[in-house]
């Protein structure tokens, strides 16, 4: 398998990174959209970074929000017209719990639109889990407890809910599809001692991956690297510990349990990244990026309650250029080393370009 979290896969799309300027007269499709079909989610992560007040991240979201069927099936119908190549579904809420999604994954994947979806795993079964499992690219479902107790402490569901969510991941890996099953391990102070065992735990269900990653408690890059200090070192030699131990041609293991300081502070006054892969909401808002979703004052770029979306992405570029990210984007943001290289990219002197 090749590399699944490289930063340079944008680099296979050249025309794409060209269009991308103020100085370039083409609008070309986002190549990777991210649709929040619902708000909606059966679980209530202590941190999720959409429900908590003191993250700018779902400052605006209304929880029972969802996108309607007809204009989802007017967004596939315009996806696939204007030559997208890919779907994840995320939250707001869970995706596995929009009413609709069996539809629609059934008009992506006649399209060969290639989707994947992120999800707690709790409803991972039966028909959609079928689709998923013989249709979908990947499948991530995002983890903290490792056992039922502390599984409903993070969560408030009953006791139980974790159990189901292995077997569930256990029976999709049986359904023997091609769709690649990640677990996003969320690491905080309460399960920092239990990341080496509870990897294992993952492969011995059946994951195909585990990508371990600090949870965001703040939006300042400082606060969070001294909420995670104190087990830093520790998470780390037990990740590594794991990666020795356990990873092999068919588990793989990420690290990207990381200092933040790197992703939180912006010195570029437009962002490029967000005509690649930007974000439709379960409001039918359109937003810049996942880190942007449901600010309004800050990263709403337009709607399209009222009009499709093929016309409101190729009605003009001066949207694109609305965020200044050294202004706004002083928090995290999962984009800021591609956008530092595409900026590089295009700011090279055409000159000078041969001389490389
Ligand atoms: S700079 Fe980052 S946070 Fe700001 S809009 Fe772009 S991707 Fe989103």
């Amino acid at each position: 398998m090749g590399l699944l979290y490289t930063k340079m896969k944008m680099f296979h799309f050249k025309e794409k990174i060209d269009s991308l300027s103020k100085e370039s007269d083409k609008i070309l499709p986002p190549l990777h959209i991210r649709i929040k079909p619902t708000n909606v989610c059966g679980h209530n992560c202590k941190y999720c970074a959409y429900r908590v007040d003191n993250l700018q991240l779902g400052k605006d979201m209304n929880v029972g929000d969802y996108i309607p069927k007809e204009k989802m099936m007017e967004i596939v119908d315009d996806i696939e017209e204007m030559g997208v190549k890919a779907i994840t579904f995320s939250g707001g809420g869970d995706p596995f719990y929009y009413p609709y999604l069996l539809d629609t994954v059934k008009r992506l994947a006649k399209a060969n639109i290639k989707f994947a979806s992120l999800t707690n795993g709790s409803k991972l079964s039966g028909e959609i889990a079928e689709i998923f499992a013989h249709k979908a690219i990947w499948l991530r479902i995002s983890i903290d407890g490792w056992d039922d107790e502390s599984y409903s402490t993070y969560r408030s569901v009953p006791i139980g809910e974790f159990t189901k969510i292995m077997n569930n991941m256990e029976h999709f890996k049986k359904l023997k599809g091609k769709c690649y099953l990640g677990v996003s391990l969320i690491v905080d102070r309460q399960n920092a001692g239990q990341v080496y065992k509870f990897i294992r735990r993952l492969k011995d269900v059946g994951a195909d991956s585990v990508k371990v990653s600090p949870c965001i408690v703040s939006n300042d890059g400082d606060e969070n690297n001294v909420y995670h200090q104190p087990i830093f070192n520790r998470v780390k030699e037990l990740v590594h510990k794991a990666i020795a131990d356990f990873s092999s041609t068919s588990f793989e293991i990420f690290d990207s349990y990381h200092a933040l300081d790197n992703k939180f502070r912006k010195n570029y006054d437009w962002c490029p990244y967000l005509q690649i892969l930007p974000i439709i909401g379960a409001d039918s808002n359109i937003y810049p990026c996942q880190d942007k979703a449901y600010n309004l004052d800050e990263g709403l770029i337009g709607s399209i309650k009222d009009q499709r979306f093929k016309n409101f992405w190729f009605s003009g570029k001066s949207k694109f250029f609305k965020i200044n990210p050294s202004k706004v984007c002083n928090h995290h943001c999962v984009a800021n080393e591609k956008n530092k290289m595409i900026l590089e990219y295009l700011n090279a002197d055409k000159i000078h370009l041969e001389f490389v």
